[in-house]
């Protein structure tokens, strides 16, 4: 129900934005994988849902998602929710809470069979069960037993089926979508949220969203960095705006490194190709991952590897011309297994790297990939917040699900083919949520007179920003400060470096300089929207590595090589004063204990594989 309004903020050039209204119960901002499977579920109980996204749906970067997606079903061998527990809070350095894992694990079996009854063209073993394959740190019987078989994989375009499935499950339902709007600003009124402010990208009109319940699902900010396997758009939009709306975001200093990336082009290898039997060898031809981690070799959990690479290349034991980076073998691997169940990377490395891979090894280079922090959630996929003494407060109307959200069942590092699983596990939780906490069509009080102001000052700030740097050198100077001073290994020493250097970015954003003024399709504009949104987090992130005078999974202190469980088993919650352009860091304890009785807490220890 659209009705026209008008915004109050003034703007440099003086003249009000117009803005169009709309009243839904609930708005997701997302349609990638997360953000589709909770519009499905909101639209299926009968909620009015608005599904915002600045890109068309099926190009989300889950598409992009290759390896698969982890549940025990048990389809190759024996496994069960327990094990998948174990490995994901191993695989998590403890960090984890592991009431959410708990959750997420137990919940994933059934979450893959519905996504097979909605459609997914899952590849199939021989009986026509659906394919799994084994994934790094996957493990049976709490990591004494053989790899597990646990990654349900589409070929390798998993990511592919599951999002053009979605979309066409979020089709049959009413959800109504909004696509090419791109959210500026949340509506937050005392401690609540209302809404969002949205600009549709090709006229730009304003539109003001008010609504019962916010989902954010906007998808991580790989971006932050000059080499990421993550497409232009993973800006961290979402997280961005819980900073500026004065809230917390939870473990930024977590980032993954995929180790492989293809040298130069930084696009992504899966790990599905280790999966089938590849092996990466350095320049003495040396299959060395046997050295670091003895029993599972190559499919050792991706910060491990990552620094193993690393650690090659450093002593002098990398390949090529200038011996900094590794290679990957698939020339073993029978071309036909190839063809059937890796035919994209076989593409992506003819492409990207000119290499046949049924002949010649891959060239690889870690390569930045996930984003273990973002938006504190519980695991409903209600944003919470730290007061007083608890540190798990529900705030009003607001909820974040996929790699936006930290929920927190990564922890320090990720396991492979268990983000797929989150998305689809808490997008589900979160639309079941909104179900019992949303009231359809009930009447929403009036949004305050300067709901839009926030919003609309900050976007025509920069659509008049009139400095003497463009955008996208801002934005290269801090992807290089990220990738140089907030890398695989940090120290101290580079880590305050790189504080300052990225403070200096933060600060040099005063002189920014867009040159094309109009509102509609101003790629300029919204680029420099999306580079202030990635310079916060850039900050928290590097001020958060900083912080942690410890190494926990991807987080590996040169200074600091132990992991520090007396002082440091806890979460990092950063917030920023955009005025006074600051950071201040406080933290939460990691949950010490499960959802149900039905597994006891698993207690830390050293984490070798
Ligand atoms: C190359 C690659 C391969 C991967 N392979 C796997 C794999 O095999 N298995 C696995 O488990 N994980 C994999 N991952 C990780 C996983 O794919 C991602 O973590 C996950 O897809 C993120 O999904 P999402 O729904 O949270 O966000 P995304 O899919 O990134 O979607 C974000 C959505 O938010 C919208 N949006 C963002 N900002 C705004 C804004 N300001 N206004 C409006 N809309 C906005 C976008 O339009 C988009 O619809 C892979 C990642 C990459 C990069």
């Amino acid at each position: 129900m659209a009705a026209e309004g008008f915004g109050t903020a003034p703007g440099i050039n003086g003249k009000a934005y117009p803005i169009v209204d709309h009243v839904f119960d609930v708005v997701v901002i997302g349609a990638g994988g997360a953000g589709l499977r909770a519009i499905v579920g909101c639209a299926e109980a009968g909620l009015r849902t608005a599904a915002i996204t600045k890109v068309f749906p099926t190009r989300s970067h889950t598409v992009a998602a290759q390896g698969g997606v982890a549940a025990s079903l048990a389809n190759m061998g024996p496994d069960n929710w327990k094990w998948h527990m174990y490995d994901t809070v191993k695989g998590s350095d403890w960090l984890g809470d592991q009431d959410s894992i708990e959750y997420m694990v137990r919940h994933a079996p059934a979450a893959v069979y519905e996504l097979e009854h909605w459609g997914v063209p899952f590849s199939r073993t021989e009986d026509g069960r659906i394919y799994q394959r084994p994934f790094g740190g996957m493990t049976t019987d709490f990591g004494k037993g053989p790899p597990a078989q646990r990654t349900c994989a589409a070929a390798d375009r998993t990511g592919h089926a599951l999002l053009h499935t979605l979309y066409g499950q979020a089709l049959r339902h009413s959800a109504e979508f909004f696509i090419e709007y791109f959210a500026i600003d949340l509506i937050m009124e005392n401690g609540r949220c209302c809404g969002v402010i949205c600009l549709k990208l090709d006229d730009g009109t304003i539109h003001r969203f008010r609504s019962q319940l916010v989902m954010l699902a906007t998808g991580g900010y790989g971006r932050a960095y000059f080499s990421a396997t993550s497409a232009h758009t993973c800006t961290g939009d979402g997280n961005a705006m819980i900073l500026r709306a004065g809230l917390p975001l939870q473990d930024m200093e977590f980032v993954q490194f995929h180790p492989t990336g293809i040298y130069g082009a930084g696009c992504l290898i899966t790990e599905g190709a280790r999966g089938e039997g590849g092996y990466l060898t350095n320049g003495e031809g040396e299959r060395f991952m046997e050295r670091y981690a003895p029993s599972v070799k190559d499919l050792a959990p991706r910060d491990m590897v990552s620094r193993a690479m690393t650690m090659e290349i450093r002593e002098g034991r990398g390949v090529g011309r200038n011996k900094d980076h590794i290679y990957l073998h698939l020339d073993h691997l029978d071309p036909k297994v190839l063809h059937e169940r890796l035919p994209g990377i076989s593409e992506s490395a003819r492409i990207f790297a000119g290499v046949d891979l049924t002949k010649e090894p891959i060239p690889v280079l870690p390569t930045v990939h996930y984003n273990m922090g973002g938006i504190q959630t519980n695991f409903h996929s209600e944003v919470v917040v730290k007061k007083g003494d608890d540190p798990d407060v529900v705030v009003p109307g607001l909820m974040a699900i996929g790699e936006a959200a930290c929920v927190s069942v990564h922890g320090a590092n990720r396991l492979g083919s268990n983000s797929l699983i989150d998305l689809i596990v808490f997008g589900r939780s979160a639309a079941a949520r909104a179900a019992e906490v949303v009231v359809p069509g009930a009447k929403q009080a009036e949004l305050a007179a300067d709901s839009a102001d926030q919003a609309l000052t900050r976007l025509d700030h920069f659509r008049y920003a009139s400095g003497s740097t463009p955008t996208a050198e801002l934005r290269l100077r801090m992807q290089k400060v990220m990738q140089n001073n907030c890398a695989v290994y940090r120290t101290g020493e580079t880590l305050i470096e790189g504080s300052k250097l990225i403070h200096e970015v933060w600060a040099a954003r005063d002189d920014i300089r867009v040159s094309d003024r109009s509102l509609v399709w101003n790629s300029d504009l919204v680029e420099t929207l999306e580079f202030d949104n990635l310079i916060v987090q850039a900050v928290v992130t590097m001020d958060g590595a900083a912080n942690r005078t410890e190494s926990r999974g991807a987080h590996a202190r040169e200074d600091y090589p132990e992991r520090d469980d007396t002082n440091w088993m806890k979460h990092t919650l950063a917030s920023i004063d955009p005025e006074k352009r600051t950071v201040s860091i406080d933290y939460r304890p990691v949950h010490s204990y499960t959802m149900t009785n039905e597994i006891a807490y698993i207690e830390p220890k050293a984490r070798v594989y």
